[in-house]
């Protein structure tokens, strides 16, 4: 569904094919002048008269007459010099040495006569080309040879500079119909806010005396927000289906040239084309490429911001009762110049977010009509098991598990299948050539059991699902899966303590059992210091500081980086207690694991040998142990309780 790709086989334009002939035309023109004159050998031109009395005086050799001109060979000079003479005499050098004049031809009757009386010799060259051949040599063929060459010459600068000499300054804008892009809001699932916005644009195009008639105006331009592949650009397409009006897509990064002042022409070509085409859609793709704020110092760009002078003047200028609507993209709304986001302009702000629950298995829905999938297949169920997961990685994860369906031989997707695929975008690929030593072996499949462990005893942590320790292409040498029963959209301190005790319970289980501390817990270490840090810079939930916002998240739909808002001391002090989150959270996974060092005994073993279990074989051999040890508890003695201490909330 690239449509870029048509853009790049346009022939050049009528209008550079004249400049270019024009060119051609002239480079011929000054290459015969020139060839002309190298050929012809030095004369000197004199005067009829002047030539006459030299055929009197006995000087001249030979004439030859043209139509238009009388060429005269001199005979050669009694003082010839010697060198003239030696070269002569071993036959090199000039050949011509007679010296060469020319004169007009004069239709004189007295010159046959005169040229017999002197002994002159006389001829005239014939004509022995053809003169539509002569006419073709000197004209056609270098005209078509210097035509080709610059096409050529262009074409490869295009391919490196993305637009070509001809095409410079040209907007790249290309015309979508509806019958191109193909696609409505039905293939877009779970943004229905997004529709909901969209549809009145879709609408105004439609009928817009509607709108004009109460004296409403319509928004000028909207601007897509959200993190990147929840299906910003294709929201912009099926609006241009939707509405069946022309849709005119560039990419923020296609104004951006190596030549300044390029992008601002471009800006002023595309609204032309569109105003001419009204009522119209324009759609500016990944607009923070020009749209970054210009005042920041460092890394000004002359060339950016003439291109977002002419975006905004060119959208103050137009009329939107005209028609013309501006749709644009990014997922960096928080670097866009303000400029580009006060009312007039791009003042309507669409938030596309990343899907839910019920959002995922609605695009799954939308994915899965392309593949034939098993009676079996429970999208609900993968949904569940992708939170986080946006419209692109859906996508992708169901055309994974049709391509593992054809490796297995099979003509339909089945949930294994995409179960699998899930864990491939999430993990990587099952890497059966990492053979692991039977120690590591061990280690970590009671790090893994550790985290399910720790799950499991905690009420706030969602149920396992799986516990492998297959390897990962990914780095993972084994993992534990966790799906959630529903979505949750809040989460409270008690359970993000409880996340960071699952988290810390595989290097805990690392330590009770083998007594070492291994690299397999990087990862884990690192999301829960991520975790801890949060709670207290940026929730409000720690006691020492209370509701304080420490830091701030900058680009939210992409890295989230943070920024601190206080001082180098008080960063001390964040450090200090996240270390104290931390700590006190893995005193708590230690004191799980060993009152459950039976369960965790069985489970790893029985992980060891099978390398994959389900989350309810985990379940199974847990409840087990446990009803085990409370029967023969009991036999003992009433009193003591050997249940995990299921009373999280008393973390501080
Ligand atoms: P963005 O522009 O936000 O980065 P795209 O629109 O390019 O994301 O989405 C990439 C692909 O992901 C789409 O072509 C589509 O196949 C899939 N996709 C993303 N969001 C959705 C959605 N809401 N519904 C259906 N498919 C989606
Ligand atoms: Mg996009
Ligand atoms: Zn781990």
């Amino acid at each position: 569904m690239n449509n870029n790709d048509n853009n790049k086989k346009n022939l050049p334009p009528a209008r550079s094919f004249i400049v270019f002939l024009i060119i051609s035309i002239v480079a011929t023109v000054i290459l015969n002048l020139v060839i002309t004159s190298i050929s012809a050998p030095k004369a000197q031109e004199i005067l009829y008269s002047d030539f006459m009395q030299m055929v009197e005086d006995d000087q001249v050799e030979e004439v030859i007459i043209t139509a238009d001109k009388i060429q005269i060979y001199k005979k050669p000079s009694e003082e010839q010099s010697t060198t003239d003479k030696l070269m002569q005499l071993w036959g090199v050098g000039n050949s011509e040495q007679r010296e060469l004049y020319y004169t007009g031809y004069l239709n004189d009757p007295r010159l046959f006569d005169l040229l017999d009386q002197h002994g002159v010799k006389y001829s005239t060259p014939i004509q022995y080309s053809n003169p539509f051949l002569e006419f073709l040599l000197t004209w056609i063929l270098p005209l078509v040879f210097i035509y080709g060459m610059f096409f050529l010459l262009s074409k490869s600068l295009s391919k490196k500079m993305g637009g070509g000499v001809m095409g410079i300054g040209q907007s790249k804008a290309k015309m979508y119909m509806q019958n191109k892009t193909g696609i409505t809001f039905r293939d877009v699932a779970g943004q229905e806010e997004a529709k909901e916005s969209l549809n009145e644009i879709v609408d105004f195009l439609h009928n817009p005396s509607k709108y004009t008639a109460i004296g409403a105006k319509q928004p000028k331009g909207a601007l897509l927000v959200g993190p990147p592949g929840t299906g910003k650009t294709l929201l912009a397409k099926a609006v241009a289906g939707e509405a069946n009006v022309p849709f005119f897509s560039l990419s923020g990064s296609e104004f951006v040239e190596m030549f300044v002042g390029v992008g601002a022409s471009r800006v002023r070509d595309l609204f032309k084309q569109a105003s001419q085409n009204a009522p119209c859609i324009i759609f500016i793709d990944e607009i923070d490429a020009i749209g970054k704020s210009r005042d920041n110092q460092i890394g000004s760009n002359d060339e950016r911001e003439q291109t977002l002078n002419q975006l905004l003047a060119e959208m103050d200028g137009f009329d939107s009762s005209k028609g013309v609507v501006i749709l644009a993209a990014t997922n960096r709304p928080e670097i866009l110049d303000k400029a580009l986001l006060r009312p007039g302009r791009f003042d309507r702000r669409i938030i596309v977010e990343k899907p839910d629950l019920k959002g995922r298995e609605a695009i799954l829905r939308v994915h899965a009509k392309n593949v034939k999938t098993a009676p079996n297949v429970d999208l609900h169920d993968m949904a569940l098991a992708t939170s986080g997961a946006v419209g692109a990685d859906l996508a992708n994860m169901v055309n994974e598990a049709a391509l593992r369906a054809v490796r297995l031989g099979r003509n339909v997707v089945t949930q294994e299948d995409l179960m699998e695929a899930v864990e491939v975008i999430i993990a990587g690929k099952e890497k059966k050539d990492r053979i692991l030593s039977e120690q590591e072996k061990h280690i970590v499949a009671y790090h893994e059991v550790g985290h399910a462990l720790a799950t499991a005893v905690s009420k706030n942590c969602d149920p396992v699902q799986k516990i492998t320790i297959v390897p990962r292409t990914m780095g993972a040498l084994g993992y534990t899966m966790q799906k959630p029963e529903e979505e949750k959209y809040l989460m409270n301190k008690d359970e993000m303590l409880d996340e960071i005790v699952v988290f810390l319970a595989g290097r805990a289980a690392e330590e009770i059992v083998f007594g070492i501390k291994t690299t397999g817990a990087a990862n884990d270490i690192e999301r829960a210091t991520e975790m801890a840090r949060n709670m207290i810079t940026l929730y409000g939930m720690s006691d020492k500081f209370g509701m304080m916002a420490l830091e701030s998240i900058q680009n939210r739909y992409l890295d989230g980086r943070r920024v601190s808002n206080c001082s180098a001391e008080t960063q001390t002090l964040i450090d200090a207690e996240v270390s104290k989150t931390l700590q006190s959270c893995y005193d708590r996974a230690v004191a799980i694991l060993k009152d459950n060092r039976e369960a965790l005994d069985k489970i790893s073993e029985f992980l060891i040998d099978k390398e994959t279990i389900t989350g309810k074989q985990f379940m199974d051999i847990f409840n087990d142990v446990k009803a085990s040890l409370e029967s023969g508890e009991t036999a003992e003695s009433e009193t003591e309780e050997t249940q995990p201490p299921e009373d999280n909330s008393s973390e501080q």
